[in-house]
């Protein structure tokens, strides 16, 4: 088949092959491929009627919500770059990712728009469109909204609601734009667990090539259902989510945000048959108190990536909902996968140290390993992975020192840790910023978290380096634990102490609630090293 040459060809490919097959579902909302085809033509008509011009920068901070793929499609019809933001940030972590990507307009729930409005003044934003997560739904659905009061008109001055723009637009084209593949389709800001956010450039060849990856390595077809569960700014959402279904003409199921128990519910209404997301998200399915065994069936292709996955977390998750959970390892600068488990094969565990392999390179990819020096490592040996192919950015939005960096010669330098055995199978070891140095001893946290895994009462876990006199870091533990489990930090430390080598067991532990994640559910070992610094 034909691999299309820009994201927007693909969708127009496929809303006049599917016009009348849904192409999102949210809820009991359903958008046929043709009319959000119209949606984003109206879009795209009112944007340039504002002013946008060719290569301007759209902020979409919003939701899983419909709005977000109309917005995306008719901002590459525009002739723009979509900047999807987190919508967890604050105004104060918003504000730098406008300035630095430059944005001209912004599309923006109504209930976030009070922490935009504070920081607009200082950016270039001229055009502001405001919506609500209820627009493209009609059940008055409790389960489905945040509370809170959106604000009122006041409030809301200066904006234009964005339906009122897709009406006053509705059957108006705009001219046709031509997209070069090498074009940037999005700027994904990186999360920030290592460092500020800087703009990954991923162009149309990168978003096609890696929606057409998941199509071939997850073995998906038209008759496919695509759950999201990962947040669509985030890369995985907007390839293993967006892209993927506008590829195949699948329905995209979407729940404003993702909430174990109503997810469960949206499941088994939607029956979806595919997701991708972080291992957070399937732990939280297997903890929710409506887990039925039955209620995953038909979800029979999971994927998860971004994070690693604890091996028992995997055979708890089999034992339970009967399917079994792939590996998916990427970056924002691999456009999100550049290694995958292919599907129905069990991926290879390291005999020594446990750990599931993250797949293999995907096709048209090439991973090495690489030492000091930048020599390349035999099999086995532990180095940096550095990853070319089609899929890898071309560098970061304004940071030529940044991409020289990471992407000398175009060859992604990941900051991942790992090796690859002699079948070519990968393995992450960890993060290179995350090794904790105690007295010398290298710490990699992963192999401690995975010891508590194992432990029945842990639900999530964490490991830092924390500051220590004598050893200069010494190995600290966050863990949060099952519903209705207990234990104590001296027994947690001590089951440790029996599986691991005297300088890796974590010298301290201490029970959260809840581990702070990022919006994709990565856990922020940053913020818990901060955490440990203010006690
Ligand atoms: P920042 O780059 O700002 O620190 P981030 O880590 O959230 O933010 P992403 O691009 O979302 O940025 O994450 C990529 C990282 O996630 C990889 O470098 C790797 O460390 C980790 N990762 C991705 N997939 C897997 C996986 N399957 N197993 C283990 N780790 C993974």
């Amino acid at each position: 088949e034909p691999e299309h040459a820009d994201a927007l060809t693909m969708f127009r490919v496929t809303a006049g092959r599917v016009p009348d097959g849904d192409a999102i579902r949210y809820f009991d909302g359903r958008l046929s491929y043709a009319r959000l085809d119209e949606l984003s033509d109206a879009f795209a008509v009112g944007l340039l009627d504002n002013g946008l011009r060719r290569g301007d920068r759209v902020a979409l901070y919003l939701q899983n919500v419909p709005q977000f793929v109309i917005a995306l499609l008719g901002t590459w019809k525009a002739g723009g770059i979509a900047v999807p933001v987190n919508p967890m940030s604050r105004g104060r972590e918003l504000r730098p990712l406008l300035v630095d990507s430059g944005a001209v307009a912004l599309v923006c729930l109504r209930g976030l728009y009070p922490e935009a409005a504070a920081v607009l003044p200082d950016t270039r934003v001229r055009v502001v469109l405001t919506t609500s997560e209820r627009e493209h739904q009609s059940r008055d659905d409790p389960r489905a909204f945040g509370a809170g009061e959106p604000p009122g008109q006041a409030e809301l001055e200066g904006t234009t609601d964005l339906s009122a723009l897709l009406e006053r637009y509705r059957g108006t084209r705009p001219p046709s734009v031509s997209v070069s593949p090498d074009d940037v389709a999005v700027l994904t800001y990186t999360s920030g667990t290592t460092g500020p956010p800087k703009g990954a450039m991923n162009t149309h060849r990168n978003l096609v090539f890696n929606a057409e990856s998941y199509r071939r390595w997850c073995r998906l077809d038209t008759s496919d259902v695509v759950l999201g569960v990962a947040p669509l700014f985030h890369i995985t959402g907007m390839v293993g989510h967006v892209a993927t279904a506008l590829l195949l003409g699948a329905p995209l199921v979407l729940l404003h945000r993702f909430e174990p128990s109503l997810a469960l519910d949206v499941i088994r209404e939607q029956r979806p048959t595919f997701t991708v997301g972080s291992i957070t998200v399937f732990i939280a399915l297997l903890n929710a108190p409506n887990a039925d065994p039955a209620a995953l069936a038909s979800l029979r292709k999971i994927w998860s990536g971004g994070a690693p996955i604890p091996p028992s977390t995997v055979t708890a998750f089999g034992d339970h909902f009967g399917q079994y959970i792939h590996n998916i390892y990427g970056l924002t600068e691999t456009t999100s996968p550049s290694h995958a488990v292919p599907p129905g094969v069990r991926a290879p565990v390291d005999p020594v140290s446990g750990a599931l392999s993250v797949g293999l390179p995907i096709y048209n990819t090439v991973a090495r390993v690489v030492g000091d020096g930048g020599r390349e490592l035999p099999p086995g040996e532990i180095g940096e992975i550095v990853t070319t192919g089609p899929q890898v950015v071309p560098g970061y939005w304004n940071k030529p020192r940044e991409t020289e960096a990471a992407l000398p010669g175009g060859a992604l330098h990941t900051g991942d840790v790992g090796y690859m055995d002699a079948q070519g199978w990968f393995y992450l070891v960890d993060r290179k910023k995350d090794q904790i140095n105690a007295a010398g001893y290298k710490v990699w946290p992963r192999e401690v978290e995975d010891v508590l895994y194992e432990h029945g009462a842990v639900r999530e876990a964490a490991v830092v380096g924390v500051p220590d006199p004598y050893r200069g870091e010494t190995v600290k533990a966050f863990v949060s634990l099952r519903p209705g489990h207990h234990a104590e930090p001296s027994e947690l430390i001590a089951f440790c102490r029996e599986r691991l080598a005297a300088y890796k067991y974590p010298r301290q532990v201490e029970i959260l609630d809840e581990l702070p994640k990022t919006a994709t559910g990565k856990l922020l070992r940053r913020e818990l090293r901060q955490r440990h610094g203010e006690a």
